[in-house]
């Protein structure tokens, strides 16, 4: 079992995961912005196998051509992001793999989005990247190497 929460404590979380998720960093604008970082670090989970506790704050978002729905959550004390869910990926939840309690392990395995990424980050050799959204079933093959 994996624990995480928000910065303040509020909103926690548990995974059913024997094992560290693999994660990837996402260099797009919109996760420089959510971050206010180079890029977002994230893993990916069946949604019921996320158990949160906690009340957490909704921020909505329809994309341009509005075929899809970004669903954000996180903590409305603290303001810290700490999951979402997307209708282009029914079932799924993606984590904000900087909340984990043990986010000091975690092995980025794949960049997405490297047409953003900054000048000082440099991606090591043969680490899968993409220079904006994976076909799904790559990245899933990269996170489950
Ligand atoms: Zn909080
Ligand atoms: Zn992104």
């Amino acid at each position: 079992m994996l624990e995480g929460g928000c910065r303040c404590g509020a909103v926690r979380y548990r995974v059913k995961a024997d094992k560290l998720p693999n994660v990837y960093a996402c260099h797009c604008l919109d996760c420089q912005t959510f971050s206010g970082s180079a890029f977002s670090l994230q893993f990916i989970v069946p949604e019921d196998a996320l158990e949160v506790t906690g009340e957490t704050c909704l921020y909505e978002r329809v994309s341009e051509d509005g075929q899809r729905t970004s669903r954000q959550r996180g903590c409305p004390k603290c303001i810290t992001r700490v999951y979402n869910t997307n209708t282009r990926r029914p079932g799924l939840a993606v984590v904000r793999a900087g909340t984990l309690d043990r986010s000091n392990e975690l092995n980025i395995v794949a960049h997405i989005w490297t047409k953003r990424k900054l000048a000082g980050i440099d991606i090591p050799q043969g680490i899968p990247s993409w220079p904006e959204n994976p076909p799904p079933a790559e990245i899933v093959a990269a996170l489950s190497a």
